[in-house]
């Protein structure tokens, strides 16, 4: 099972850091793209050909996990330097429209408030549970729009510490009303093989 860092948010323990493999050279970085500028700096002085901004970020990411495996976890996260980042977060969010939409179109039927309440109860202790990063191109205005009719005025006692999932990037302060089935049935199987053990949409299949 490979690794990747909960965020890119977040100083990771140790911090930012990364040894270049064909020169020994070690760099630290108060954030990612400062890490990642220096070593790509270092790249060009060294006349060494660098990695692609992805590649490099996976690299980074292997270095920090390897020796941080307790503050990674089995999700992906996108490197906020890629171009690509920002329509790939996008990509994510129309799934979770779709799987908001395909809600509506069912029996729109939420689940009960205690129902709710212990789902929002497992997300909030969830490292899953973040901020969407790179999503510049999301209508969010559209998104808040069809969580609203989802959830109309309904809310859980822990709301104000629900993010979105970074695995599926769904709002999860929505997610936690629909039924399984049109959450689940809408989800990739590879964004399911990445959800943990204790994730609700996990421990409720075939209930
Ligand atoms: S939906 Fe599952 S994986 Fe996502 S934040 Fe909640 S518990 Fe974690």
């Amino acid at each position: 099972m490979s690794l990747a860092l909960p965020n890119t948010t977040n100083v990771p323990p140790g911090g930012w850091f990364y040894t270049v493999p064909e020169t020994g050279a070690r760099f630290t970085g108060a954030n990612y793209p400062h890490l990642e500028s220096q070593i790509i700096g270092h790249y060009h002085v060294a006349g060494v050909e660098a990695p692609s901004r992805d590649g490099l970020f996976q690299r980074v990411q292997e270095g920090i996990c390897a020796e941080h495996p307790d503050y990674c976890g089995a999700a992906v996260t996108v490197n906020p330097s890629s171009g690509n980042a920002g329509q790939h977060v996008y990509q994510m969010a129309l799934q979770c429209l779709r799987t908001l939409i395909a809600h509506l179109a069912g029996s729109g039927e939420r689940v009960t408030q205690e129902h709710a309440e212990r789902r929002a109860g497992v997300c909030v202790t969830c490292p899953q549970n973040q901020i969407l990063e790179g999503c510049s191109r999301c209508n969010m205005n559209t998104i808040t729009v069809i969580v609203s009719k989802i959830v109309g005025a309904k809310k859980t006692s822990v709301d104000d510490r629900l993010r979105s999932c970074a695995v599926c990037h769904c709002t999860l302060r929505a997610k936690i009303w629909v039924r399984h089935s049109a959450a689940w049935n809408h989800m990739p199987e590879k964004q399911r093989k990445q959800l943990p053990p204790h994730c609700w949409l996990v421990t409720e299949k075939g209930s």
